[in-house]
């Protein structure tokens, strides 16, 4: 559920009028709801262990309203770079909330992340565990350390948000798992405090995860009787969103935490969950302004002011988006199939093909839904197209959360060298 719905007429993000909106912030823009991102949270945290750690997953939505707003809930944040951790240290999100996952984090992000004093390193190699001992060597600090273990499950999403299978570059492979840990005992600065998984996004069934968890358990339980100290257990994120309204029964977040609850009892291990897409997907939509409704041989085709380099997932990974006009359609107004599309000179610049909407013409704004979530932390100036602002709404108030860069800033970020003067 979310807090996105029509009122006397005019699609709103909880109280604001997206059409008003749209007069002020110009369009494209991104609008994110904090009653649907505590909504979420909340759910979720209702649903898992009570001493469980949220660490939301940064790369999901790193805006940093939204962490700040999620960090007053009490989230903490899984970050797979040095700018991600600067960004949830600086949303007031406490070092030891904190993870850091990653398969290339660089020494200047092992020292930033140590410095910091993060709560752990979830490392997935044996070349990043000596480079981390060495740099923590270096600042007379100790890493606390989890492996990320490739368990080689099938979470049966798209191949491209895939992680878990022993093909992808995430983690160690479970054959290794004992040597890993046997040589992190052996290093003076690490320390070894648990075991992670993470085997993909937009998983919608719940035997992957059982499959997973399972056999993070096992190892857990093989790690103990070889003598290592496994205190905690890092489950991952990876939990699905419904995209479209007509089908797929949404994931249920109790059932998610019953099952991590049941396959961790007795282990006496402090869980760590790494959520992206549940909490922030459906809190924000992508509105965007038609500018030609142009009909093809084949296609009716509707282009509109936002791009494949604000919104990238249907072109990255087919991914399907509700849309919506923002004025509400009356029942019997008439309907057409439309082909909805950026400016952008792609071909793969398409948000839906073949889309049923009400007929729109010029100067008409559409909702893209489920788009809170990769959504603005993927885009690109592709085209010098500088990425849509971000607003966040609560109630009836809302504010630019990333202000638009103009043109003129844009260009402005480019030099020309000296032998071209
Ligand atoms: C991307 C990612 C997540 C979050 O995945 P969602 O599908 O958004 O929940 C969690 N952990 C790690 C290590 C990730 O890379």
């Amino acid at each position: 559920m979310n807090h996105f719905s029509y009122r006397d007429g005019i699609f709103h993000a909880e109280g604001v009028d997206l059409a008003k909106l749209a007069a002020e912030v110009g369009t494209p823009f991104y609008c994110y709801s904090t009653a649907t991102l505590e909504r979420h949270y909340r759910i979720f945290a209702a649903a898992v262990p009570k001493d469980t750690l949220i660490a939301f997953s940064v790369k999901a939505n790193g805006n940093l309203a939204v962490l700040k707003t999620l960090q007053k809930l009490g989230a903490g944040a899984d970050v797979v770079s040095g700018g991600e951790l600067k960004k949830a240290l600086a949303a007031g999100i406490a070092a030891d909330k904190i993870v850091f996952s990653g398969v290339g984090k660089t020494k200047a992000e092992l020292i930033a992340a140590l410095e910091a004093g993060i709560y752990q390193f979830n490392v997935e190699s044996e070349p990043e565990l000596l480079a981390l001992d060495k740099v923590a060597a270096e600042l007379g600090k100790r890493a606390p350390v989890a492996f990320r273990i490739n368990p080689d499950v099938d979470a049966k999403t798209h191949a491209k948000i895939s992680t878990g299978l022993a093909e992808t570059k995430f983690g160690i492979p479970a054959g290794r798992v004992r040597a890993a840990y046997a040589a992190a005992a052996k290093l003076k600065h690490i320390e070894i405090v648990g075991i992670d998984v993470h085997i993909g996004s937009q998983i919608t069934d719940l035997e992957p995860f059982a499959a997973a968890f399972a056999r993070i358990v096992e190892l857990a339980r093989m790690l103990r009787a070889d003598g290592h100290t496994i205190s905690r257990i890092d489950l991952g994120g990876g939990l699905g969103v419904p995209y479209r309204t007509d089908n797929l029964p949404p994931p249920d977040p109790a059932a998610y935490g019953a099952l991590a609850a049941k396959l961790t009892k007795g282990m006496g291990a402090r869980l760590i969950m790494e959520p992206g897409r549940l909490i922030a997907a459906n809190a924000g939509i992508l509105v965007s302004r038609v500018i030609y409704s142009k009909r093809g041989e084949k296609r009716n085709f509707l282009i509109v002011d936002a791009g494949m380099n604000d919104l990238v997932r249907p072109a990255l990974y087919d991914a399907f988006h509700d849309i919506v006009s923002v004025r509400e359609p009356s029942p019997d107004e008439p309907r057409e199939r439309y082909d909805v599309v950026g400016p952008v000179c792609e071909s793969s610049d398409i948000f839906a093909a073949d889309r049923d909407l009400p007929q729109l013409a010029a100067g008409d704004l559409v909702a893209i839904l489920t788009a809170g979530a990769y959504g603005a932390v993927m885009s690109s100036a592709y085209n010098a197209r500088p990425p849509a602002p971000e607003v966040l709404v609560k109630g009836g108030e809302w504010a630019v959360v990333r202000p638009r860069m103009d043109d003129d800033a844009y260009l402005a970020t480019e030099r020309i060298p000296g032998w071209l003067r």
